[in-house]
């Protein structure tokens, strides 16, 4: 059976992100493992019920998704809005996803107050990062779902590979 891999939908250039826009990852993994109907595709910021396009969002205070599912920050658009319920709501509805179709490995883009692993922005609109996770990638971990960057492509095949 080919391994199931839960990807970002945007990653597979669906216009689902926040800018109505997708963000192909083109890569010839990602081709084979497409050609193999190894990958899932899924949208958590759509799945939480927000619409597309939506202002861009981040988590407050340079904290990250573990602070948010504990309750010490929230998500905020830069407009303003509390998309923290969304964001939870998303995530959880992911987790659930991967479950049923069989996921145990996850590709998400970085950088995403969702889907981030490595990196996530600060909460001041500003272009600054710091290390840590989205809501998502920080629910698929508690979940025990190996998360993958859309960097580290490499590392996710050995896995897999590793796996057998
Ligand atoms: S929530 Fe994840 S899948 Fe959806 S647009 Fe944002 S980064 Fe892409």
């Amino acid at each position: 059976m080919p391994p199931k891999i839960l990807i970002s939908a945007c990653l597979l250039g669906r216009p689902v992100r926040y800018d109505g826009k997708g963000k192909l990852l083109a890569d010839p993994l990602i081709e084979r493992w497409k050609a193999e109907g190894c990958l899932v595709g899924y949208c958590p910021e759509q799945a939480g019920g927000l619409p597309t396009p939506r202002p861009p969002a981040e988590i407050e205070g340079g904290m990250n998704g573990e602070d948010v599912l504990a309750g010490r920050a929230r998500v905020l658009e830069v407009t303003g809005g509390d998309v923290t319920e969304a964001f939870v709501e998303g995530g959880k509805k992911a987790v659930a996803f991967a479950r049923e179709q069989g996921c145990d490995v996850a590709l998400l883009i970085d950088g995403s107050p969702s889907c981030g692993s490595s990196f996530i922005y600060d909460g001041s609109f500003s272009g600054a990062r710091h290390p840590g996770l989205g809501v998502t990638a920080a629910l698929m971990r508690q979940a025990g779902i190996e998360v993958f960057s859309d960097r580290e492509l490499d590392q996710l095949a050995a896995h897999i590979e590793a796996r057998g």
